[in-house]
């Protein structure tokens, strides 16, 4: 018999207090169940962490709304493999308060999140507004949300394929397209900042600037640049194809 309801698994890296959740998980109530497990504390930059070294704890906070002292990844795995009843259908992750724009996806918990259910087989979005302003438009990445799993859940994505989305902090009535995107290039400050604690030892902040980003034509970033919507399909797996050949071609002997 064909089930008609869907399962949703929501998550995010900014946590249970993180503004962009509730919006999300309402959105995507119209397409189905909806289930959200996302960490007790901002996790944002914990990429595709894992935990391995210390106990796990789960609370729920109601029905079908759990937290956990784990990484965003963790929240995946356990969303997945224990707290959704049925076979979870869908992961969205977000909405992320700021862009996941280029190499930011590399260090993203809110990408780190939807890839650990891409490896569990189970079709991912990553969702982020690209503002880091104080009240951003959650609503309009939420209705964007909607539009995008509501594809994904009708067409499925390639194995080990997940995609990104960014959306422009804009009310929904002044967005102006969806563009399919690459990944642009960041470029992030390279300041260290050292600092001197009260008993005179120094520490440091990592203190760059908001990334730049170059924006290719293509690019997520031109996308974002232009008040546009960015879709990138991101694939898991990294081996670079193209430099096979050449680098079989490298000297490889190890005779003793
Ligand atoms: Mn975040």
């Amino acid at each position: 018999m064909k089930r008609s309801r869907k399962n949703i698994l929501v998550v995010n890296d900014d946590g249970v207090y993180g503004a962009g959740l509730k919006p999300l998980a309402r959105a995507l109530g119209q397409l189905g169940r909806v289930v959200v497990v996302v960490p007790e504390r901002e996790r944002s930059a914990a990429s595709h962490a894992i935990t391995l070294h210390k106990p796990i704890r789960v609370r729920k906070l109601e029905p079908n709304f759990y937290i956990m002292n784990g990484t965003p990844a963790d929240c995946t795995r356990f969303g997945v493999i224990a707290m959704m009843k049925e076979k979870c259908d869908l992961v969205v992750s977000g909405i992320n308060h700021g862009a996941n724009l280029g190499a930011d996806t590399m260090y993203s918990g809110t990408v780190g999140a939807a890839k650990e259910a891409c490896m569990l087989g189970i079709p991912a979005l990553a969702v982020s507004v690209t503002t880091k302003e104080e009240k951003p438009h959650f609503d309009t990445a939420a209705r964007m949300a909607v539009v995008v799993a509501r594809e994904m859940l009708n067409r499925g994505l390639p194995q080990h394929t997940l995609l990104n989305v960014n959306v422009p902090n804009h009310p929904w009535r002044s967005l102006k397209a969806v563009l399919v995107t690459t990944l642009g290039r960041r470029i992030y400050g390279r300041a260290l900042s050292p600092r001197t604690d009260p008993r005179g030892q120094t520490y440091y902040w990592m203190a760059g600037a908001v990334p730049r980003g170059v924006a290719e034509p293509g690019s997520d970033i031109a996308a974002i640049e232009a008040g546009k919507v960015s879709v990138t399909p991101l694939k898991l797996y990294l081996t670079d194809d193209a430099f096979l050949p050449d680098l079989r071609r490298w000297r490889w002997s190890i005779r003793k």
